[in-house]
């Protein structure tokens, strides 16, 4: 039994067998072979290993010819190692006995291999690792002749075990068969994160060398509530999960009861709750949820998953039918924040060597114009469908607000030429996701119809701590007294303005936050559709007197640590025990 604690990206617990996606995506389940397959599976790994020590070996000429001999000599090890009979006679002696296939028994041996070396103190030793890592992946790459295996057609339901999955690769997934996510980087807010929380499958992120832990076929436990991974576990541990699991599930059932009550604190101040989407189809749950309509539709996602840029019409295709399934509830629009971790193939290849600080988001609309004057068009075009309203991300200054909103007003002139009904009234808004705009939320507020507030981004560039890195996982906090005071900075400017604040970053949807953000004066959260209920249920608990308290008490604390044990003593003081 192996126990991981990493970072809980999305509760819930999931009990299932892992399968392991290694860095280049092979999958290698554990599939029970017919005792007839056996020579099959011997002759597969025998033409493998020797195809590989083949390929070893002329690298090894080719290498000594062009770097010195020095060079070549780490290909000595390899070609060592591949042709020696005694690996051989292991694998072969792991398919006949347990009757799995000749790719699984490889990995199965090398995965073995690699926690030996790694325990071995010796640095030279330990270094070997990578050397082994580099030859399963030779010998896979002949067993299971280069096709890698899609991940967008399970045939069983399977945790996944991975380095990473990109957005890209998480639109595509098939959401059917995947009890859970085990993966090796990433942090709270990750966009990985984010996604399985909308998919409402328990993770566990930030865990470094999972995939090297944990082969496939292996029982695994995501306790996505706490970020713990269990692999192998025992009985003791296997059944306490699904004592756990049922509890969680019941927990959920009774929140969903609450689904057509209304967001209202005790003392009778009522709370928009509305839901974060990625893709249209997700309106229909939203709503099912009990959210009040949509505060934030990433529309970047509808260009993640093809090799293309959407068309004006493909686009206008799915924000229409996001409005249309919304039935009159507002809609929010927010133009495309592609860039850092969200790389669309269409965008072509980024040089940018600091992604998150690069041509990302609004500033790559502003520099392709033409692919933003569509994306506008479209989504003007969706707004006498219903309750729209457009928003800008990760703006930095007022120049770029104010360009942003002369390319609208131009789309809008062609559209008028045009004839093409559109509504000229749409309420425009941005993100306030940067310090400097956050800073300067007075003057924007002058030239908006409403301010959101995204925490993922502002956390990450208020603190200069990567979002999406588990290294610093641990030093990414919301309710940094940097942070309090930057909302409360927001607020204010809001308020002097006479603008809607609201919030869409992950912290919407965390009950632990929702008494601090009301006593800030936030009356309107964004959030997945999952956390609705809950966040919801605290609201339901608690008066905006005993808010607006706790929110006073916390803004004079000046550690992170000091604010969170104080928020979760409250929560705890109105919620159950299984919300934490
Ligand atoms: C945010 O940054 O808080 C936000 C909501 O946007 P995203 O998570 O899509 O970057
Ligand atoms: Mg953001």
């Amino acid at each position: 039994m192996i126990t991981k604690k990493g970072i809980s990206a999305s509760p819930g617990v999931a009990i299932g067998p892992a399968l392991v996606l290694d860095t280049e995506e092979y999958r290698i389940p554990r599939r029970t072979i017919h005792p007839s397959q056996v020579a099959k599976e011997l002759r597969t790994l025998d033409a493998a290993l020797e195809a590989s020590r083949q390929e070893v070996s002329e690298l090894r000429t080719a290498l000594s010819r062009k770097m010195g001999q020095q060079t070549s000599a780490i290909f000595e090890f390899h070609e060592k190692f591949i042709a020696d009979s005694k690996l051989r006679n292991t694998v072969a002696a792991k398919i006949e006995n347990d009757l799995c296939t000749a790719a699984y028994a490889f990995s199965h041996e090398l995965n073995r291999q690699q926690k030996a070396f790694r325990a071995v103190p010796d640095p030279y030793i330990k270094e070997r690792v990578t050397d082994l890592f580099d030859i399963e992946k030779r010998v896979l790459r002949h067993i299971l002749g280069r096709t890698r295996e899609d991940i967008a057609r399970l045939s069983e339901p399977v945790v996944i075990v991975a380095h990473d999955i990109t957005p890209s690769q998480a639109v595509q997934l098939d959401r059917q068969h995947i009890l859970g996510f085990v993966l090796n980087v990433g942090g709270q807010t990750s966009h990985m994160a984010i996604i399985s929380r909308a998919l409402r499958v328990p993770t566990v992120v930030g865990l470094t060398d999972a995939t090297a832990e944990i082969s496939g076929g292996e029982m695994v436990i995501v306790d996505g509530t706490h970020g713990i991974v269990i692999a192998e576990p025992d009985l003791a541990t296997l059944e306490r999960y699904q004592a756990l699991q049922q509890e969680y599930e019941r927990f959920e059932t009774r929140l969903r009861g609450l689904r057509h009550e209304p967001a209202i604190t005790r003392d009778g101040q009522p709370i928009s709750l509305l839901a974060n989407i990625e893709l249209p189809q997700e309106v229909e749950a939203a709503l099912e949820a009990g959210a009040e309509g949509i505060g934030l539709y990433r529309t970047e996602f509808l260009f993640l998953g093809s090799d293309r840029m959407p068309t004006e019409e493909q686009q206008y295709e799915a924000f229409s039918s996001a409005v249309r399934a919304a039935r009159g509830k507002p809609v929010t629009l927010r133009t495309l924040d592609l860039g850092a971790d969200k790389l669309a193939t269409s965008m072509g290849v980024q040089h940018d060597h600091n992604p998150v600080l690069g041509l990302r988001s609004l500033r790559y609309c502003l520099l392709n114009l033409d692919l933003f004057k569509t994306h506008l068009r479209a989504m003007l075009r969706a707004t006498v469908e219903g309750d729209v309203r457009i928003m800008f991300p990760m703006i930095a200054t007022l120049m770029e607000l104010r360009q942003a909103k002369a390319t609208l007003a131009d789309v809008m002139e062609d559209l008028e030429e045009e004839s093409i009904p559109f509504r000229r009234n749409v309420p425009i808004g941005i993100m306030i996701e940067t310090p400097a705009a956050a800073l300067v939320a007075d003057a924007l507020a002058q030239e908006v119809s409403f301010l959101s507030i995204g925490t993922n981004d502002l956390t990450q560039y208020t603190l200069a701590v990567d979002r999406g890195n588990e290294r610093v996982a641990h030093l990414y906090s919301p309710h940094n007294p940097a942070m309090l005071k930057l909302l409360r900075m927001i607020m204010r400017a809001g308020h002097r303005a006479g603008v809607e604040v609201s919030l869409c970053g992950e912290m919407a949807g965390s009950p632990i936050y929702t008494q601090l953000l009301l006593g800030l004066g936030l009356r309107k959260l964004s959030m997945a559709p999952k956390d609705v209920p809950e966040v919801k249920q605290l609201i339901r608990s608690t008066t905006l007197a005993d808010c607006q308290r706790i929110a006073r008490k916390v803004l004079q604390f000046d550690a992170d640590r000091q604010v969170l044990n104080f928020l979760r003593d409250e929560a705890r003081k109105v919620l159950p025990p299984e919300a934490f």
